[in-house]
């Protein structure tokens, strides 16, 4: 793909390149970057330190931010944001930024649609439209990194909140986790650039520690993950814990069963010593049975693990429903009785469709059928 160049898909040696091949001093490099990722600045003019003829260049020859924002919705109890947006190709991403309790998280996505075709998820009924580079990774978070419009429009700052760019952003998100649209290890090393970038000291500095990916459970991700440097967490989305019902609801089982997957994810541990929490979706009278229960408890035993049970957003593509209180009560309490670490989270955002894809599949939808 030709076009201008994109100054978010740009690593620093990049930028420095680039610059110095129109002549600047090696500071200016220095300069923009600090610009985009503390900064976070969204238009040229507000580089006020660069030259007005670098800015003007800048302006004619590269592109900031590719990301239109097509739909914006809060739930009513305002904890949560979704928002839909378009990219220049047209292709449609989701990401949500979750306020809750002391943390600020945001969900990103990591391709615009998945290509993995689990049954129950609204992604993965819409197929796959591509994947995204690491600068569209990034702006996702950037976007909700930067200050409201009020305060950059330049009101009062709040003297409650730091004021220096990497300071601000501390208190502005406390975790990113890549579990919005897509499969973050289908389109690794843009994933993993972009995560090197947000957590870059001398950039938008976040700490490893509190990113996390998901994974539908690709073997050659979760081994390659576990041969890096860095300290990110790793989620593995299990849903089912014997191969007859994982390979009816996730399809990738089928190339990657649990007597594959199971022994990345011990070999991860191994060798990282971090916890790897396992995804689960409770569907009524699908996954949410005292046999799996029990068969997902046998496999967790000893493990350092942590469960995370999601009662099932239901989408138009699927005919499933959420468990009902009795029974996630009864799966749990086998999980509780084999000493095995988990947690009910609470689906966020119904009222906004805040589940993955969700939004995608009803613009789309809407495309499709005008006037519904
Ligand atoms: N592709 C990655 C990350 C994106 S999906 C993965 O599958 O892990 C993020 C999470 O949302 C996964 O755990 C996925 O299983 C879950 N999910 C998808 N559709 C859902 C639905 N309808 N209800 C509840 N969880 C869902
Ligand atoms: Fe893709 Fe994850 Fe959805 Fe499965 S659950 S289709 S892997 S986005």
């Amino acid at each position: 793909m030709t076009g201008p160049l994109t100054l978010f898909d740009q690593s620093y040696d990049q930028l420095q390149d680039l610059l110095a091949s129109w002549g600047e001093p090696a500071f200016r490099g220095r300069q923009l970057w600090t610009r985009l990722y503390q900064g976070l600045v969204t238009s040229f003019d507000e580089m006020s330190e660069l030259p007005k003829s670098l800015r003007q260049r800048l302006a004619r020859e590269t592109v900031l931010d590719r990301l239109k924002l097509i739909t914006d919705q809060r739930s009513s109890d305002g904890q949560t944001r979704k928002i839909l947006f378009a990219l220049p190709d047209g292709a449609q991403i989701e990401s949500v930024w979750m306020g809750y309790e002391r943390r600020r998280t945001v969900c990103i996505s990591t391709q615009a649609g998945c290509a993995m075709g689990c049954l129950f998820c609204a992604t993965g009924q819409g197929g796959l439209q591509r994947n995204l580079t690491s600068g569209e990774i990034v702006e996702q978070v950037l976007f909700f990194a930067r200050p409201p419009r009020s305060e950059a429009q330049g009101r009062k700052p709040d003297p409650q909140l730091p004021r220096s760019g990497s300071q601000r952003m501390a208190s502005t998100l406390t975790n990113i986790v890549l579990m919005g649209m897509g499969e973050p290890f289908a389109n690794y090393e843009q994933v993993m650039t972009a995560v090197r970038r947000l957590n870059d000291p001398a950039g938008f500095n976040f700490g490893a520690r509190r990113m996390t990916v998901s994974t539908v459970g690709l073997v050659p991700g979760i081994k390659k993950l576990a041969q890096e440097n860095i300290q990110i967490n790793l989620a593995v989305s299990l849903h089912a814990a014997t191969d007859e019902l994982r390979d009816r609801l996730v399809p990738t089982n089928k190339r990657y069963p649990l007597g594959a997957l199971l022994p990345a994810v011990h070999e991860y541990i191994e060798r990282t010593r971090r916890r790897v929490s396992f995804e689960w979706a409770l569907i009524e009278g699908v996954n949410d049975t005292p046999e799996q229960a029990s068969a997902l408890a046998r496999l967790a035993r000893g493990m350092l693990c942590h469960v995370n049970l999601i009662p099932l957003n239901p989408t138009s593509g699927y005919g499933g429903a959420a468990s009902t209180r009795q029974r996630i009560a009864a799966f749990r309490s086998v999980l509780e009785s084999a000493g095995i670490p988990h947690t009910l989270r609470l689906r966020r955002g119904i009222d906004i469709q805040a589940g993955c894809g969700q939004l995608r599949q009803r613009s789309m939808n809407s495309r499709l059928s005008p006037g519904r």
